[in-house]
């Protein structure tokens, strides 16, 4: 028997990912082959040794572990860990993260830091983080993470790997690097989102979506409380050149039946094709 609190466990465009992701409960998702988690919810244990975290906003279906994150890693031993928001809350965390310090009577070793809509974190040789502005009730971030790449640049495409080798060791440009987006994640999100993303968010390979209601009469529900609805996701079809539409953040108030139901009734064939609720 599962139930909508399990952990999900899947590959998205053969991603593996984890995580959970409920309106107003908890909100986590575990890239393993990229090292960071988007979010981390009340922070499962699978999520100690994850030393980077991006987390979109502070509201604690999504925020809620961070002081249990940075004091399991202390009591595991981890050097390090970052939590990457936004630089209008890093004050505050830093704060809340002191008093949790001297409550228990040690220091922390994981540190939050502020990451401006623009701005990148390069994790590994071929991999960046950017960050953009993301419009909810709360200062809000989203993320993107892009594959870095080397290629020979056009004037040197075809030639042989003996003169590519001797012109690099003449000090000669022949590679440029180009980055892919592999994963966005938007947090919580207004229909603003739209207008305002950058386009990598729209052209990432998968691209995790909030969509909390589906329902007609949630649709007010949704606008009041800087959500999504199913039918604005709808009405800009057009939009996702991503090869997987992941909607996450999806109400307890409509059963997993009924969701699957209104997404291939309410989405073109094309995007619903394309598209998967994120549920256990
Ligand atoms: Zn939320
Ligand atoms: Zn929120």
């Amino acid at each position: 028997m599962t139930g909508r609190e399990d952990r999900v466990q899947t590959r998205l465009a053969g991603i593996p990912v984890s995580g959970v992701s409920i309106a107003g409960h908890e909100t986590w998702f575990h890239f393993p082959t990229l090292g960071l988690t988007f979010d981390l919810g009340r922070t499962p244990t699978e999520l100690v040794p994850v030393s980077h975290v991006f987390l979109t906003h502070a509201h604690l279906d999504h925020a809620a572990g961070l002081a249990y994150w940075c004091s399991q890693r202390r009591l595991a031993r981890l050097p390090g860990g970052t939590a990457w928001t936004d630089p209008s809350t890093v004050e505050t965390w830093r704060a809340i993260l002191t008093l949790h310090a001297r409550l228990e009577g040690v220091e922390y070793d994981a540190a939050v830091e502020p990451l401006a809509p623009g701005e990148s974190v390069s994790l590994r040789k071929d991999l960046d983080v950017t960050a953009f502005r993301v419009s909810h009730r709360v200062p809000t971030l989203g993320f993107v993470a892009s594959e870095r790449r080397h290629r020979l640049v056009p004037s040197w495409r075809g030639r042989s790997a003996a003169d590519i080798r001797e012109a690099t060791a003449r000090g000669e440009a022949v590679s440029e690097s180009w980055t892919s987006p592999l994963v966005a994640f938007c947090g919580d999100t207004s229909a603003e989102i739209f207008p305002t993303a950058p386009g990598e968010v729209f052209r990432a390979k998968v691209l995790l979506l909030e969509c909390s209601f589906l329902e007609d009469e949630h649709k007010d529900r949704a606008n009041g409380w800087g959500h999504l609805h199913l039918s604005e996701i709808a009405e800009r079809a057009d939009l996702f050149q991503n090869e997987v539409l992941v909607l996450t953040h999806l109400t307890l108030r409509t059963g997993p039946a009924e969701i699957r139901r209104l997404l291939s009734e309410r989405l073109p064939a094309g995007l619903a094709a394309r598209t998967i609720p994120f549920l256990p």
